[in-house]
């Protein structure tokens, strides 16, 4: 009984906002069932027997709920909130949200302390830098020349960097970062490579995250090398799988594990941090992979997709990484030779989401207070 009071109230809440509010309403629950109806109009007798409220004033109570008229605009239960835009993105790219509990997903949107609307990460995968005047032959391959020009504009951009915990922390709880932000990630063992952006990292404050398959090296100095660089405290070590094995449908399960678990105990027991994210060696990943990896208990994992910036609650996927079910496990990566466009494209996602979200502000904040207050449902 309780139940019906309730729905009616917040059905003559919502039709008050959906008279008074803006017509663009994206209110999407487009059914209004008899009986909720129904309930409106009794209670509306039974509350209301003399002058309705002036709020109420367009609102006339029929006995017969047949004679409603279905309003799409009117809904007897939470209407779902708007979609992410695919605005600036590529054709067969959506953005896929993670978050399954709307009030959750509102908190940590319109919450104090929060990251600010339009906030973006960039995650950016580099491989080789050639020395300079040699010219790359192969795709993920960038010259000196390229590597000195980005660094210098993505400052100028106004882009900062992020660690792997807080890129995690951000794309869980919306905790702030940088509003352009980018993580720089290094894939495979390189052990001079680091040394070419440890100068912007110094001048910049900057971090460089280590993509690093743990098996074994013939580069005697590799480790000594890269246990240097972490000990400055600017570059940081993540799992790119044990034998850098690329897994497909038909790798076996025991092979699947010894690539995503043997490089925790690893990492932890050289470099000191348990690795949060998993960058799938050639960037290949199955299902069976990626539940493998949440079990293992990583939190992220990259593709070697190039899909668009990520964003709290709005990963940028095509179709092989929605098929995954798992947004956060197979976020892409933007190439290093096309790292500048990829960040003008972020500024562009960026200030679409800013304006989107400063539209539906209001109706989140009213979404918000309605369902998921403290005091609503016990
Ligand atoms: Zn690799």
């Amino acid at each position: 009984m309780m139940k019906t009071y309730r729905s009616a109230f917040l059905l003559i809440l919502l039709l008050v906002t959906a008279c008074t509010g803006n017509q663009d309403a994206q209110l999407s629950t487009r059914t209004q069932s008899a009986e909720a109806a129904l309930a409106a109009t009794e209670t509306a007798e039974q509350t209301q027997p003399t002058a309705a409220p002036t709020k109420t004033a367009n609102f006339t109570p029929t006995r017969t709920a047949t004679k409603i008229p279905p309003t799409p605009t009117i809904t007897p239960t939470p209407w779902a909130l708007s979609t992410p835009s695919a605005s600036g993105l590529l054709g067969g790219i959506a953005p896929v949200e993670y978050v399954d509990d709307p009030c959750t997903y509102l908190a940590n949107k319109w919450g104090e302390g929060k990251a600010e609307p339009g906030t973006i990460v960039v995650p950016i995968m580099f491989h080789s830098i050639l020395e300079p005047g040699k010219q790359p032959f192969k795709a993920e391959d960038i010259t000196t020349e390229y590597f000195e020009f980005f660094m210098g504009y993505a400052k100028q951009m106004g882009f900062e960097t992020v660690t792997t915990a807080e890129l995690v922390d951000f794309l869980e709880n919306n905790a702030p970062i940088p509003k352009y932000s980018m993580i720089l990630i290094l894939d495979d063992k390189r052990p001079d490579t680091p040394q070419l952006f440890m100068p912007y990292l110094e001048a910049n404050d900057w971090t460089l995250t280590l993509a690093v398959n743990m098996g074994e090296t013939s580069v005697a100095s590799y480790w000594d090398k890269t246990e240097g660089y972490v000990a400055t405290g600017r570059v940081e070590v993540q799992a790119h799988g044990y034998n850098h094995l690329y897994i497909q449908d038909y790798t076996t399960a025991e092979v699947i594990e010894e690539e995503i678990y043997k490089p925790i105990d690893e990492i932890e027991t050289r470099f000191g941090n348990a690795p949060q994210a998993f960058i799938w060696p050639g960037g290949n990943f199955t299902a069976d992979a990626v539940q493998v990896a949440r079990e293992a208990g990583y939190a992220i994992g990259f593709t070697v997709f190039s899909r668009g910036p990520l964003m709290y609650n709005r990963i940028p996927l095509g179709e092989p990484e929605q098929a995954m079910g798992d947004p956060l496990m197979v976020l892409p990566r933007a190439w290093s030779s096309a790292a500048d466009v990829a960040l003008n494209q972020a500024l562009r996602v960026s200030g679409t989401a800013e304006a989107q979200a400063e539209e539906v502000r209001q109706q989140e904040e009213l979404y918000y207070s309605l369902y998921c207050s403290a005091d609503d449902g016990e």
